[in-house]
């Protein structure tokens, strides 16, 4: 017999560290969806926003569980088998030709899209106007089951490990943000070494850059830079005061510019969101250069330093990227993931595989910057 309930972790409450293992019902699926059996699910950086209660991330979770009525699952990363089709599923991936089984192992786009909006009709999935967050807007993938429109479902090969194919959603928004601009024969230098900062990394060597240079704070997530291979990794140092912080700013600019030779790096990708490195990004490429913005700043704002002559004069271009491109994102991630080397270095970024039981402790890992990429296994 089919189990009726199943193990969940779920923020019960509107408070900082609120988040518990609880017995939840097994989804019932509507016609167009499919039934999944969670494998493994990774944490996110917005999974540490919400256990920690964040301002950015409240609004969301008020309305999604109804002013805490009843708890939220967490989790939008995730691969798994599946156990169940509606009688409705018809395309999926974008291509006729794949077929989906019982058994398949799949994960998923994580922007649930209403599909009838000007950007969902124009080939713009990912900035769906209506869009849904899957373990924010609705039930999540920390749980042994989750239901989810066909229309987000991505097949993985079969012999995909799994604690890579756990992370193909993040991987995702590394390869849309890092690969937005030509890597080939570019020298290319990455703010913030997160695990998407790191992902990033890994893609642009993979995909021939002539230059990787790092900057981090963290020594923990400078090493692994060097065991995946960067180029250069430039250590930057916590400065508080206004003074401190031009001269820190002034130092990594110089070391960066220095690193990449000419007149600095052809590409930035900001993944930090602080804003000293948005500054960093914007001045230290070269002439011409172009900037990818990724990061978030935690008071969702930034002011440029010297508008006029680092954008406009030195004719810099700046791309904002959001999510995955629905799906071509998704084939460019399932080719590299296909290729052994970049497993490989994957490997080395997620540094902890733990039962979900044990989810507090890697998110706390994570918080302290002690953890690359955690993945929970169901
Ligand atoms: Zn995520
Ligand atoms: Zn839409």
């Amino acid at each position: 017999m089919n189990p009726t309930t199943m193990p969940s972790i779920q923020l019960v409450s509107a408070s900082a560290g609120a988040m518990e293992v609880r017995e939840a019902p097994v989804p019932k699926i509507k016609p167009d969806e499919v039934l999944i059996e969670v494998r493994a699910a990774a944490v996110c950086g917005s999974d540490l926003h919400l256990y920690q209660w964040d301002e950015s991330i409240r609004p969301k979770l008020l309305r999604a569980s109804d002013n805490f009525k009843h708890g939220v699952i967490a989790g939008h990363e995730f691969c798994g088998h599946v156990v169940e089709i509606g009688s409705e599923v018809g395309t999926i991936m974008d291509d006729p030709d794949v077929k989906l089984s019982v058994g398949d192992f799949v994960s998923a786009e994580s922007h649930v899209v209403c599909g009838k909006c000007y950007q969902c009709l124009s080939g713009e999935k990912h900035v769906c106007v209506n869009d849904k967050i899957i373990g924010f807007d609705r039930d999540g993938a920390w749980a042994r089951y989750i239901a989810l429109p066909s229309s987000c479902i991505w097949k993985n090969d079969a012999e995909l490990p799994f604690e890579i194919a756990a992370v193909q959603e993040p991987l995702g928004n590394a390869m849309h943000a890092a690969a937005h601009f030509p890597l080939k024969d570019q020298r290319v230098v990455i703010y913030g070494l997160g695990p998407i900062g790191m992902f990033s990394a890994i893609i642009a060597l993979m995909h021939g850059a002539k230059q990787v240079i790092t900057v981090e704070i963290s020594e923990t997530r400078a090493r692994i830079a060097k065991e995946i291979g960067c180029d250069s990794v430039i250590l930057g140092k916590i400065a508080r005061t206004p003074e401190e912080r031009a001269a820190e700013r002034a130092r990594i600019q110089a070391l960066v510019r220095e690193a990449a030779g000419h007149d600095g790096p052809d590409v930035a990708l900001e993944m930090s969101g602080h804003p000293d490195a948005i500054t960093n990004a914007v001045k230290s490429v070269r002439r011409g250069g172009k900037v990818v913005a990724f990061g978030l700043t935690k008071d969702s704002a930034y002011t440029f330093d010297d508008y006029s002559k680092d954008v406009i004069f030195n004719g810099v271009t700046i791309q904002g990227i959001i999510g995955r491109r629905i799906y071509d994102t998704w084939y460019k991630v399932r080719d590299l993931v296909r290729l052994p080397e970049a497993r490989e270095k994957l490997r080395k970024v997620i540094t902890e595989v733990l039962p979900y039981t044990e989810f507090r402790g890697g998110i706390e890992k994570m918080l302290k910057g002690e953890a690359g990429k955690v993945v929970l296994t169901f």
